[in-house]
Parts: structure tokens; C-alpha cells; sequence
């Protein structure tokens, strides 16, 4: 839309009718007050600007559009038939015009113009559209290169802990073997070997984050007794974990179709953060529902408690609570079960009360979802 400014009506009509007859749309302003406001509402690909004009001349008008962030890019063609001096056109030109044309003037030519200024306005528009597009790009990769690196910094950091630790045990029994008793020996082997368990569970962490991301992570669904998996894992984890007194509630003797270790997967899960965010009271009870539609277990612990407004991001990936202890951990464990249960068709969720404890539940439907 071209933006025609004149006090003379007549001059107004005229040049209306020559461009739309010539296929542009127009519109008209009749003094330099109406034009800035409507340019400051709609935008236009071109202004031809009348020099003298009563209140507001043209050249006041030039300099307020190029100060103006809307404005200042809008091509502006100064048409005259009095100010035809040097020092008009001059002055024109310095306030932001990119011609100015002296009546009487052909129209061929002036159309010709106005072509090739549109064009050139509309070019100069796409191209600050991808510059902008550019810039964000730009922005939102370097964004997501700093999170790389934070949890390239982060897995090192998670890895390098059980690392170090199994690489100590193991110098220990070299260097010490002649003297060690067989108990000793077992010992440390034991403690070496969790070590060892610890990082072979953050690399599975990890191989099934990338597994999410790359919606590789495939389910082996087949019938099994749901309270058996519920006893095998409390008592796999009281094996390991020695010093913990896990309660089981109630009970769900039934089969369901899901895929087992997935859900043994989550089962420790929970059962793993209960201990590790409980150091000073490793009670842990189990509770097992059955209702009509699904099984329902929650995992309730007398530890640190999670403060309410941040219940809602504990299943994002990455999301850790900094939680005064220095917990270690990469924030993955919840979102590798957030996505194993919603794969299935089940629920997940969290209750929980700083100081005093939390309850993680997860439920799982009786038929076949996943
Ligand atoms: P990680 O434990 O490796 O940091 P998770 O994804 O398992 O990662 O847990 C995310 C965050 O949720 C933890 O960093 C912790 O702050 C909080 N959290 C999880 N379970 C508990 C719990 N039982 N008690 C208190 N905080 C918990």
C-alpha cells in the first residue's frame, strides 16, 4: 500500500487514479499529522510526500518517520513543484528521501520509480526477516550448546564418582594382596563391585535417554504376576541395601501384560531415591492397590521432602532439586519412569512434605495399553 501525503486535494485525486490504474492500492493522507498516524497504525511500502505543507512540511514529516522504529525503513519520495531548488532537493534527501521528483514529472517514469523503490522495500524487508530469523537461530543454538556442555560437565562429574571409587579399591588389592585376609579381600571386591553397578546404572541411564530422544525405546510386553515382581524387587533392594527396612502394604495378585524389567526398572527406581533422599531414616513403605482398571503402587519415605513448587518438574528430564546434602545424581532417573509408565498407559505422580517425607506413586492398566 502506497501512502500519498498532500493538503491539495486535487494533486491527491489525480495521483490515486494514475496508480490504481496502474494496479497499486493507495491511500491518501491530507496533512503530515494524519499521515503519522496512519502510518503509525498500518504499514506501508512506500510514501510520496508533498514538500509544502501547512503545520507540518514534508521535510518535518521525513525527520520524525526516519526516528520512528516502524517508520524509519518506509522509502519516501518527495514530489514538488515550488521547492525545485538545490538546497530543497538537498535538504530532502538528508531527511531520509530516496527521490525527489519536480512537477511537472512523467508518469511513465514516476511509475517506473515506485516499482522499483516497492520492490527494493520489500527485498530489503525479506532480507531483515531472515537476518532476524538468523539471529534467533543463532541464539538458540548457542543455548543449546551451553546445556551440552552442562551435562557433558554433569555426566563426567556423575561417572567420574564410582570411577575413582572402583579405581581405589581395586589399587588397594593390588597393593595389598599378600596381606590381606580373605574377608578383607571380599570386602572390598564388594565394594568395588557396587561401585561398578553404579556406573553400569548411569550408563543404562543414559543409553535410555537417548533412546527416548531418538524414540528407540522399545517395550517387551508379556503376562507376569504383578506381586511377585513387587516381592522380588523389595527383596533384591533389602539384599543391597542392607541398613533399609522396606514395608510392603497390601497386595495385587494378578497378572498383567507389561514389560517387566521396565517396570522392576521403575519400581527401583523410586525405591533408590526413597533411600538416597532419606539419610537419616531408611523406612520405606510400599503400598500395592488393585481397583477395577489397574494396579497402583506408591513409594512413601520419611526423608527430605520436596517443596511444593517444584513438584510439578520432578519427572522433567534434567530437573534436580537443590536440596541442601549435595545429592549426587543427573536428573534423569524420574524421566526415564515418567516415560516408561506413560508408554504403558499408567499415571505418575508425587505427594510430598519438605522435613518430613515423600510419596511417589505410578499406576499401571490391567489390559494391554502400551
Ligand atoms: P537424580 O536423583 O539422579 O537427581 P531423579 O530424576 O531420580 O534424578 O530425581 C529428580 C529429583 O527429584 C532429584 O534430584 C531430587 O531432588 C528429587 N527427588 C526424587 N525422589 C525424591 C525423594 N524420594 N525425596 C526427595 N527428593 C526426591
Amino acid at each position: 500500500m502506497i501512502l500519498v501525503v498532500d493538503d491539495n486535494r486535487q494533486n491527491v485525486f489525480s495521483l490515486l487514479q494514475l496508480l490504481e490504474m496502474n494496479g497499486f492500492s493507495a491511500d491518501a493522507a491530507y496533512s503530515g499529522e494524519e499521515a503519522l498516524k496512519k502510518m503509525l497504525k498500518k504499514d506501508y511500502s512506500l510514501v510520496i510526500l508533498d514538500v509544502q505543507m501547512p503545520v507540518m512540511d514534508g521535510f518535518e514529516l521525513a525527520d520524525i518517520l526516519s526516528g520512528s522504529q516502524k517508520t524509519k525503513e518506509t522509502p519516501i519520495i518527495f514530489l514538488s513543484a515550488v521547492n525545485t531548488d538545490k538546497k530543497f532537493i538537498t535538504r530532502g534527501y538528508a531527511s531520509g528521501a530516496i527521490d525527489y521528483i519536480v512537477k511537472p514529472f512523467d508518469p511513465d517514469i514516476l511509475l517506473l520509480k515506485i516499482k522499483t523503490f516497492i520492490r527494493l522495500y520489500n527485498q530489503a524487508r525479506e532480507l531483515n526477516t531472515i537476518q532476524q530469523n538468523l539471529l534467533k537461530e543463532i541464539e538458540v543454538r548457542k543455548a543449546a550448546e551451553a546445556e551440552k556442555d552442562d551435562f557433558i560437565a554433569m555426566v563426567s562429574h556423575e561417572l567420574k564418582t564410582p570411577l575413582t571409587s572402583l579405581k581405589g579399591y581395586l589399587q588397594l588389592l593390588i597393593m595389598h594382596a599378600d596381606n590381606l585376609s580373605k574377608t578383607e579381600t571380599l570386602t572390598y571386591l564388594d565394594t568395588a563391585n557396587r561401585q561398578a553397578n553404579k556406573l553400569n546404572s548411569l550408563v543404562n541411564d543414559l543409553l535410555d535417554i537417548s533412546k527416548i530422544e531418538n524414540g528407540k525405546l522399545k517395550f517387551n510386553l508379556r503376562n507376569f504376576n504383578f506381586q511377585q515382581l513387587l516381592v522380588n524387587t523389595i527383596r533384591m533392594m533389602k539384599l543391597v541395601n542392607t541398613n533399609c527396612n522396606i514395608i510392603l502394604n497390601g497386595s495385587v495378585d494378578t497378572e498383567i501384560e507389561a514389560d517387566e524389567m521396565r517396570i522392576e526398572q521403575v519400581l527401583i527406581n523410586y525405591l533408590s531415591n526413597a533411600l538416597k533422599y532419606s539419610p537419616k531414616n531408611h523406612d520405606i513403605t510400599v503400598d500395592a492397590e488393585q481397583s477395577a482398571n489397574f494396579v497402583k503402587v506408591t513409594v512413601t519415605d520419611k526423608g527430605i521432602g520436596i517443596p511444593p513448587e517444584m513438584h510439578h518438574k520432578l519427572f522433567d528430564k534434567f530437573f534436580r532439586v537443590d536440596a541442601p546434602g549435595h545429592f549426587q545424581g543427573m536428573g534423569i532417573g524420574l524421566y526415564i519412569c515418567a516415560e516408561i509408565i506413560k508408554r504403558h498407559g499408567g499415571t505418575y505422580g508425587v505427594s510430598s512434605v519438605p522435613g518430613s517425607g515423600s510419596s511417589f506413586y505410578f499406576t499401571l492398566p490391567l489390559q494391554k495399553q502400551a
